[in-house]
């Protein structure tokens, strides 16, 4: 991996903050945008755009054909086994959404149970919270260990035969545990048990195949895997999604519409009502095909390396609390220093040019669990440095210097 060559294709990580060279350790929030994803926007609003799927013109042909090659894309970049499995949303938390409204609606009646863990991101708390409006549900919560691993024996004895869901994040958005999906989903469906598994942070750093995982729904966004915001992915096996009813109504996913009543379109146009964003999802693709061609197995290889020597630097410091010691890691470091609130850390390190960062990233049933408010936590992607390590290193050491 030649990380110079790959950091010329990020313009802005050439920017200054605070008059210091960027140092961008808040890629779990959302990844920088390569040039060539940048350009493909641009190049379709330029040569291309036209609406998609309902026109005869040229434009609108070359449009949809951009559009449907991306989901094509997506399908093999997750080895889902038809694009019609593919729906495209807004992000990740859409993609949650949509399953909560709508399996939620054909499938959870009032005394079902969904299993949730309590490393959950909002995205897969507050919509189950949601539908306990329409229906009586409960939710029932996986424990962490003190390293930050899900409480197997714990997850195993919350099914019973109400159990009707299992919500559970690949990779933990704070404590960077890489939860044992597979073995998880194999245990929920010798229940019966279907899984929906968050995979926002699973998908920039690890090797995904959704037939491999045998999931049942699989959901990420583009703006953390290098492509533009606004875009995401909800992988759904076609028996569920077959049988579940529209999320939204409107253009796109109807067969016939009458005011006697309304046929519902096929996989996936059910669940993509109106104009979708066919100029992200066409870009999207594009930022597939750069992580290919550097290859994620090269990129997690890196990244990781980056982790654990940042963290070994991190262990010297006195007061160091780190959150989130599992050997199954991804890139991420949360932490706390004796005496420093997490905001004032985040705050002292952006003015010495080093974005990370603060609060309860999002999972604040995780923070009370932990006894904590919130955390700062850096996060590596592949342009990251050696070098910009050692200068989140030495900062670090000037902000605890302040406080000593
Ligand atoms: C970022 C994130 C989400 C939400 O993603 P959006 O792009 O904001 O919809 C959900 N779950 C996890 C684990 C995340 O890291």
């Amino acid at each position: 991996m030649d990380i110079e060559k790959i950091r010329d294709d990020f313009p802005i990580l050439k920017r200054e903050v605070s008059g210091r060279p960027l140092i961008y350790l808040d890629n779990a929030a959302t990844s920088q945008t390569p040039r060539c994803v940048v350009n493909h926007i641009a190049d379709t609003y330029y040569r291309v755009n036209a609406n998609v799927h309902r026109g005869v013109h040229t434009l609108s042909q070359e449009a949809t054909d951009a559009h449907e090659a991306a989901r094509r894309r997506v399908q093999q970049f997750i080895g889902a086994a038809s694009p019609s499995e593919i729906i495209f949303t807004r992000g990740t938390t859409e993609a949650i959404n949509l399953v909560a409204s709508s399996f939620g609606d054909e499938f959870l009646h009032d005394g079902d149970e969904v299993i949730l863990t309590v490393m959950e991101h909002h995205a897969d708390i507050v919509p189950w919270q949601l539908l306990q409006r329409r229906r009586k549900i409960k939710l029932r919560v996986v424990p962490i260990n003190e390293r930050g691993e899900l409480q197997l024996d714990v997850y195993k004895q919350l099914f019973n035969e109400r159990t009707r869901l299992v919500g559970v994040a690949q990779v933990s958005n704070v404590l960077g545990t890489i939860n044992p999906v597979r073995e998880m989903i194999a245990y929920a469906h010798s229940q019966g048990v279907p899984v929906l598994v968050d995979g926002a942070q699973a998908i920039p750093h690890l090797r995904v195949n959704v037939q491999d995982l045998d999931a049942d729904f699989y959901a990420f966004s583009a703006h953390k895997i290098y492509g533009p915001t606004g875009i995401g992915i909800l992988y759904g096996k076609e028996k569920w999604l077959d049988a579940m009813p529209p999320y939204q109504g409107g253009g796109e996913m109807i067969a016939h519409v009458d005011f006697s009543g309304t046929t519902f379109g096929e996989l996936p146009f059910k669940f993509e009502a109106g104009t979708p964003d066919y100029v992200g999802t066409a870009a999207f693709a594009s930022a597939l095909d750069y992580v290919d061609s550097i290859g994620l197995e090269a990129i997690a290889a890196h990244e990781n390396e980056l982790m654990r020597y940042t963290t070994a630097q991190m262990e010297q410091i006195e007061g160091m609390r780190i959150f989130g010691t599992s050997p199954h890691k991804s890139s991420v470091i949360s932490f706390l220093v004796d005496g420093i609130h997490h905001y004032d850390m985040g705050m002292l390190l952006d003015k010495l040019g080093v974005a990370v960062r603060t609060g309860h990233h999002c999972a604040q049933p995780l923070m009370t669990s932990l006894g904590i408010e919130g955390t700062v936590r850096v996060s590596f992607a592949m342009y990251n440095t050696r070098a910009e390590a050692d200068a989140f290193i030495a900062a670090l050491h000037r902000v605890v210097k302040m406080f000593r």
